[in-house]
């Protein structure tokens, strides 16, 4: 660990649990260098919010946590700011997640520098040279019943991210171009074990089913923390499984359209099947998941995350993705960087038995697991002294600590 600089830094994550991971992890890599840490988190919990498969996403219920959070937030970052006893490191940065807009306002009145964290795929302002003035999170993805917030709640994050003094990002070089003010320090819970964000308790019971299981031969499920799945695609996906004839580990998350009352009325053939090679949990420690020996496939949603934790312990993926960037990520897993399968046109037994099997056993896989393998390496080394990331790191590290000589205001010209 760094010496300590007596210097504070307070993160403010969205309550999300892909928001909440990331910046509990990047918490811990800021206090490995050094840096002394105040983390503000609300009381809502906006991932229990309720949804259904054709509007997964409510932008409502971010709108109204800015709302409703602004005021809280400002009177908290100012008291943190005026430590009036002294007793506490000077605050020297804010870092807030790129989906709270209303924190540019309340950083500059506090007179606080303000940096944000980016959660999820970075290309969404990307142009489509095919369609200008096109950009990528324009393109139809997002299922919601309410497009108008949900574009404003896009622009808003656009424009806060612009204001910002400099963003970070989960991810590494080896993925994407970066632009020069962005930080790509990721992958994040590579750099050293932080404390769980889990909103749910995890099962630990599959890690010792898994420790039962031969190497590369359990296909992970888990559709992460929003998704939802309806009815008739539910048996599907059990189907799928039982057909593939291989093991898997399926995270039926509480309230996924009922999942847990729709175990029982799953087919009895896939029951049996259950016996012998399933388990099903509620939640799952993915991170150990991913990296345990017998787990030779995921089949995600494609949240940034999971993405990420899956390219890092070098696991194909089958791509399902459902809305906003996972469908961006999945795109660029399957065609860019090669490294998973996409479940094209519908779910289907047949095809998901197919996409398993592929993955897992079938020679036709090989070159897809062989180059996954590769990205897990490079997920590795851009870690290492001298690496990408590592380099990044020692950037962000300097930019924060350059805020001594920072006016508010001239971050835009300078950034
Ligand atoms: N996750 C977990 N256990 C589970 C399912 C998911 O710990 O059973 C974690 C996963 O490791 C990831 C996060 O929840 O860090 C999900 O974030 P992601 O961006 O993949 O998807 P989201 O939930 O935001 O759609």
């Amino acid at each position: 660990m760094n010496q300590r600089n007596n210097r504070r830094l307070v993160l403010f994550p969205v309550p999300f649990q892909g928001h909440i991971n990331p910046m509990l992890q990047l918490a811990q890599i800021l206090h490995n260098r050094g840096f002394s840490i105040t983390i503000l988190h609300t009381d809502l919990n906006l991932s229990i919010h309720p949804r259904t498969p054709t509007s997964p996403f409510a932008p409502s219920a971010m709108a109204s946590a800015n709302r409703r959070c602004a005021a809280p937030f400002e009177e908290r970052l100012r008291e943190e700011v005026s430590s009036p006893d002294g007793r506490d490191a000077p605050v020297t940065c804010l870092i807030a997640d790129a989906l709270f807009r209303f924190t540019w306002d309340v950083a500059e009145r506090a007179g606080v520098r303000r940096m944000v964290l980016r959660t999820g795929e970075s290309r969404l302002e990307d142009p489509v040279p095919e369609f200008p003035p096109l950009q990528v999170k324009d393109l139809p993805g997002i299922n919601t019943a309410e497009p108008e917030l949900l574009d404003q709640l896009l622009h808003d994050m656009t424009e806060g991210i612009k204001d910002s003094s400099g963003v970070i990002l989960n991810t590494f070089e080896d993925l994407e171009e970066i632009s020069s003010r962005n930080f790509p320090i990721g992958p994040f819970h590579k750099c050293g074990p932080s404390s769980s964000g889990s909103l749910l308790a995890e099962d630990r019971s599959c890690i010792s089913w898994l420790d039962e299981q031969a190497p590369n031969s359990v296909v992970y499920v888990s559709f992460g923390s929003i998704a939802t799945v309806g009815e008739s695609e539910f048996s599907e996906i059990a189907l799928g499984l039982a057909d593939s004839q291989q093991p898997f580990l399926w995270v039926v998350r509480p309230g996924s359209v009922g999942g847990s009352e729709l175990l029982e009325k799953l087919p009895s053939c896939f029951l049996e099947a259950l016996e012998e090679r399933g388990k099903i949990v509620k939640w799952a420690p993915q991170q150990e998941v991913l990296a345990h020996r017998a787990v030779g496939a995921f089949w995600t949603h494609n949240g940034w995350n999971s993405t990420l934790e899956s390219i890092s312990e070098g696991v194909p993926m089958i791509c399902m993705p459902c809305f906003s960037d996972q469908k961006v990520n999945a795109r660029f897993v399957s065609d860019v960087w090669g490294v998973g399968v996409h479940l094209n046109n519908g779910l289907e037994r047949r095809k998901i038995a197919e996409a398993i099997r592929k993955l897992l056993v079938e020679k036709e896989g090989e070159e897809v697991r062989e180059r996954a393998a590769q990205f897990k390496e490079k997920a590795n080394s851009c870690l290492r002294q001298g690496g990408s990331s590592f380099r990044s790191l020692d950037g962000l590290a300097n930019h924060i600590l350059s805020s001594e000589s920072f006016v508010f205001g001239s971050n835009k010209s300078s950034a």
